[in-house]
């Protein structure tokens, strides 16, 4: 009864779940960039989605856009189509696909756990479920974010004139940090580099409070000391990075939890931290799903299938062709 082939199509509808190349009719799971690229004739996402891509896109990078409230449902011919919050970054969902009765969920990149800068993953029963395992390997578990972060502001403390330059993504992760940082009670101005402020500016309209957040420049590096920075990864170690004087180097990212990635990158302060559901996550979610068939995507597919597979869940492998 699968209605979606291999490469996310579904032919009913005439329509791809983050396709990596412009078509008639693309379902967008989240704006993060290798999930929604530019230049598709139609896109149905939720308004934050639409909106993140407009702001790094442009807003014209799809001829239509066609929001969808998070629980709506959408019929169209012979599918029911309903997103959920997958609590992954402000606006991800998860997709809910239902034909005669029969349900697909496709995850797109989730967490479960709680994030105060996206809008809280729901659980969905299904029969098939399309899941991401970016950490799909019993070595991951992600530790509490609140306490990774609090590693910033210990090293602070304890190099009250160091810059924190942290690397961060910026969609999602930058402001994920910036918020963690608040919540912890660090109440001063934080520098950010350029590329994330206009989606900072974003998520501060939506009411998440990011607190005051200063543009870092070269003129105004000169005299920051003690301060946190946060930047894209790519520019820590670029020329941008340069001008600011006695930087201790951190790095935010569930990649942080193998000790050897980090010192390959020179990090002196890897946070781990998160925007994807870890092993046990990924695993609790498949049970409380209920689902009977599951494809996994996104990462490391062997062992999360042969987990199935040990508990009589039938499961595979879902690679994408080349859609071009
Ligand atoms: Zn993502």
């Amino acid at each position: 009864m699968l209605f979606i082939d291999k490469n996310s199509f579904i032919s009913s509808l005439n329509a791809y779940i983050d396709p990596l190349y412009p078509v008639d009719k693309a379902i967008i799971t989240h704006a993060h960039a290798d999930h929604a690229k530019p230049n598709h004739q139609c896109v149905l996402a939720t308004e934050d989605t639409i909106n993140i891509m407009k702001i790094r896109y442009g807003s014209s990078c799809a001829k239509n856009f066609q929001i969808i409230k998070y629980g709506e449902r959408i019929y169209s011919n012979g599918i029911y189509i309903t997103f959920f919050p997958a609590g992954h970054i402000l606006g991800s969902a998860q997709v809910l696909f239902q034909k005669k009765g029969y349900k697909i969920l496709v995850t797109g990149d989730y967490k479960t756990i709680s994030d105060n800068t996206a809008q809280r993953f729901e659980l969905v029963k299904t029969n098939t479920i399309i899941t991401e395992s970016t950490f799909g390997l019993p070595i991951f578990k992600h530790p509490n974010p609140l306490e990774e972060t609090k590693k910033i502001l210990f090293s602070l403390e304890q190099n009250p004139d160091c810059n924190h330059l942290i690397g961060a993504y910026s969609l999602g992760k930058a402001q994920r940090i910036i918020k963690l940082l608040r919540e912890l009670g660090h109440t001063e101005e934080i520098y950010i580099h350029g590329s994330i402020k206009k989606i900072s500016d974003y998520y501060s309209e939506k009411n998440i409070k990011l607190g005051r957040l200063i543009q870092a420049n070269a003129e105004n590096a000169k005299n920051i000391k003690g301060k946190i920075i946060i930047a894209p990864p790519a520019a820590l170690k670029d020329i941008w990075s340069r001008k600011f004087k006695n930087l201790k180097i951190g790095y935010a990212s569930g990649w942080m939890i193998i000790k050897q990635r980090a010192k390959q990158k020179l990090i002196e302060l890897p946070i781990v931290v998160s925007d994807h559901a870890d092993w046990t996550e990924l695993k609790n979610t498949i049970i409380a799903s209920e689902a009977e068939n599951v494809l996994i995507t996104h990462g490391q597919e062997d062992c999360l299938k042969y987990w199935c597979k040990k508990r009589n869940i039938n499961a595979d492998a879902l690679i994408k062709n080349d859609i071009k």
